[in-house]
């Protein structure tokens, strides 16, 4: 890292939602920040710890009508930098994992910008703890591997079939709206039909929805909210959807605290040999 102009970048990861899963380090970084640029991922709840004193810029990719560049966002970056300010560069979950930080650091080095990493709570594991999954488990997965969906090659998806056989638990970014479209790509990598997998929308909100299913019944997964991740491996078996229907009320460490609203539970068949999982709370309304 270089020390440039006495500006700073700091990579920040918000984590997946929930307020209460950000680092002491960036809130505190959060609270000390002059300018903010963020992606659309960041929980409004987090927005709301910013200071008033300081410029936000939403370059989230979707922001508006008009698509952001990514070199727009690096020149942005460097500008406010360049011109003395502490910049808070906030992305969702871990600025390092599908967060383009790779890219953003390159820009940071040649511009001569001091910056620093300050890691977050990847959506994966916000996901799993929400349904209390085991990401690894002594007798059942012994890997997890991260991938995405997005721009998939064949062979990327030839390798999940790979990571699934060989007992691994797959976490599956930006897995998009066509579900029929990644379990025939699961399928035709060799994935059984009967592997159990969750679709987690908003992960740590009180929007997070789930719906447990297998590879099979994918395709008739209702359609959730996105940003959805897809979590696929046996590991799922131990999936406890009342656990996420309960832990969906998020605690606010704002002043402005609305009230909690429970979580929508769907559930699918899972295949034989699950542990039965908990009745959901009856709730009309939390039944989508
Ligand atoms: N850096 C982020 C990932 C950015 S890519 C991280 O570490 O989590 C964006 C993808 O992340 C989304 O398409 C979705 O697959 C996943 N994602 C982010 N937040 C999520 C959330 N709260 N719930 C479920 N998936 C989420």
């Amino acid at each position: 890292m270089t020390a440039g102009a006495k500006g700073k970048v700091y990579l920040v990861g918000a984590g997946p939602g929930d307020p209460e899963l950000l680092t002491l380090k960036a809130l505190r970084l959060l609270a000390a920040a002059e300018a903010v640029l963020h992606d659309d991922l960041v929980a409004p709840e987090i927005l709301r710890l910013i200071p008033s004193t300081a410029q936000v810029h939403n370059v989230g990719k979707r922001c508006g009508k008009k698509k952001i560049l990514q070199s727009e966002i690096n020149h942005l970056m460097v500008a406010l930098a360049s011109s003395g300010l502490k910049v808070v560069r906030l992305k969702g979950g871990d600025p390092l994992v599908f967060g383009r930080a790779g890219e953003e650091i390159e820009v940071l080095r040649a511009a001569g910008i001091s910056y620093e990493i300050i890691p977050g709570v990847t959506s994966a594991f916000g996901a799993a703890a929400a349904l209390q999954i085991p990401l690894t488990h002594r007798r059942v997965s012994s890997a997890l591997v991260l991938v995405t969906a997005h721009a998939a090659s064949e062979k990327d998806v030839n390798d999940w079939g790979k990571y699934i056989q060989s007992g691994a638990t797959l976490a599956l970014y930006m897995p998009g709206k066509n579900y029929s479209d990644v379990a025939g790509k699961l399928k035709s990598a060799g994935v059984e039909g009967d592997t159990p997998c969750a679709i987690v929308s908003h992960a740590t909100t009180r929007q997070q929805q789930v719906h447990l299913t297998t590879i099979g019944s994918l395709h008739r997964a209702p359609l959730l909210v996105a940003p959805t991740l897809l979590i696929v491996g046996d590991v799922v078996r131990f999936a406890d959807v009342a656990a996420a229907v309960e832990a969906s009320g998020i605690p606010a460490l704002s002043a402005q605290t609305v009230h909690s609203v429970p979580a929508t539970y769907i559930q699918d068949s899972l295949p034989a040999g699950s542990p039965k999982l908990a009745e959901p709370p009856h709730n009309e309304e939390s039944l989508a």
